[in-house]
């Protein structure tokens, strides 16, 4: 996004990934005709977002953000309510004045959307996510799914005469005297006034070496205390619809926190008569293997033919350089770093209140501004 935002306005830009494919956990590979996301499981919480806002009003790019409708919760009775912002704001300060069935729904919405219970989220942190959620309450899914943005961010960025390397890992970033930086990968080695880095805050305190401490020490110290948010996610497709809506959150379950369906708003995107289903649930103590397992039972008791009419396709766990979140709300870093000219964006970096991409956004919209002087021009 920042690349795209700054080959529009005329910078060179060169993107450098590690891995064989770009698009990071905002991707996904086809198996047997299903795309299986590489994390983001295809939707994008608001539709009227930074996320939207970035990719359609400023970029203009050539993708559908389909409306998702608003989540459902599913009550103790197994009926799938809508859940307006009004609903959640109830919901929200029921959870407050201590009603436990409140708290647990709440936390089902915090655990899917954020990755962690309520308890772990700072009180203010929650408060701001619970205002997003009032303004904003649609999801939306790109039409083809979270690679077709990536496909569309790659191609306005190659437009503009930038370029995008992949198997380019980045071993070292260091700020040189005449001002910008020398960025070194195994093998090459490459000049630049500016660095954007969305590898997370600890990768990039890591790969500058002695200069980190430039960054400050209130930066080393976050680093060290700062823990990403782990969790675990098992796609499945089905052969008919599943759940009330797109986003469905389900604290009645013993694991499982709620369920993605993209192939609601999007039929074609897992093929014709296909439903793609994925559960979030966070990592508990105890074995990952018995963690999955509970899991698959949340599946069967949710889904009653499960046996007769679902296939897993995939089960993923999310932890260290790979998580849900490198940082959890409320201990995120700012995009602005102390070092002139070096910028961080991603999920290390969310505003307050801002979750999930629209949280990554947002940092780049910061991190962009801040390049262009603060009036975005
Ligand atoms: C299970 C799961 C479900 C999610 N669901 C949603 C959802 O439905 N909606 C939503 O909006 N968000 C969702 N998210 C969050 C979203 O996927 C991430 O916030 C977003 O993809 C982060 O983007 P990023 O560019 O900051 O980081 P990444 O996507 O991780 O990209 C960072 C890139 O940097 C590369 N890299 C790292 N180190 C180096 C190095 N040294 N040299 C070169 N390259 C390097 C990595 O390989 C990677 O490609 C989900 C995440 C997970 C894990």
């Amino acid at each position: 996004m920042s690349g795209a935002l700054l080959g529009q306005k005329g910078f060179r830009v060169n993107i450098l990934e590690r891995m064989n494919f770009i698009g990071g956990r905002f991707t996904s590979f086809e198996k047997d005709g299903v795309p299986i996301p590489t994390g983001a499981v295809h939707m994008i919480p608001h539709r009227k977002g930074p996320m939207k806002q970035i990719l359609v009003d400023k970029l203009n790019l050539p993708i559908e953000l389909i409306d998702a409708g608003r989540p459902a919760i599913v009550n103790e009775k197994g009926e799938g309510i809508e859940l307006g912002g009004l609903d959640a704001a109830k919901l929200f300060l029921k959870s407050l004045m201590g009603f436990s069935s409140a708290k647990r729904a709440m936390d089902s919405i915090y655990e899917f959307s954020i990755g962690l219970k309520g308890s772990r989220i700072p009180l203010l942190d929650r408060f701001a996510f619970m205002r997003r959620i009032g303004s904003y309450s649609h999801h939306v899914t790109p039409k083809g799914g979270v690679k077709s943005v990536i496909d569309a961010l790659a191609s306005s960025i190659r437009e503009s005469g930038g370029r995008i390397r992949i198997n380019h890992n980045v071993i070292s970033v260091k700020p040189i005297d005449e001002g910008g930086f020398e960025v070194t990968t195994e093998g090459e080695n490459y000049r630049s006034d500016i660095v954007i880095a969305n590898c997370s805050p600890a990768v990039l305190f890591r790969l500058l070496g002695g200069e980190a401490r430039l960054l400050g020490s209130s930066f080393e110290r976050k680093v060290t205390e700062c823990e990403p948010v782990p969790g675990i996610k098992i796609a499945v497709v089905c052969n008919h619809r599943v759940c009330p809506s797109s986003i469905t959150f389900t604290p009645f379950l013993q694991v499982i926190s709620g369920f993605s369906e993209p192939t609601i708003a999007d039929p074609e995107l897992a093929g014709e008569g296909r439903h793609l289903i994925m559960s979030h649930q966070e990592v508990g103590p105890g074995s990952l293997y018995d963690q999955i397992e509970r899991a698959m039972e949340d599946f069967r008791e949710f889904i009653p033919n499960f046996q007769d009419s679902c296939k897993v396709v995939s089960t993923h766990v999310y932890r260290d350089v790979y998580p849900v979140n490198h940082a959890s709300q409320g201990q995120d870093f700012r995009p602005i770093t102390r070092i002139q000219g070096l910028y961080l964006v991603g999920d290390g970096v969310k505003p307050r209140g801002y979750i999930m991409t629209e949280g990554v956004a947002k940092s780049a919209e910061i991190a962009v501004k801040a390049i262009f002087g603060g009036n975005g021009s």
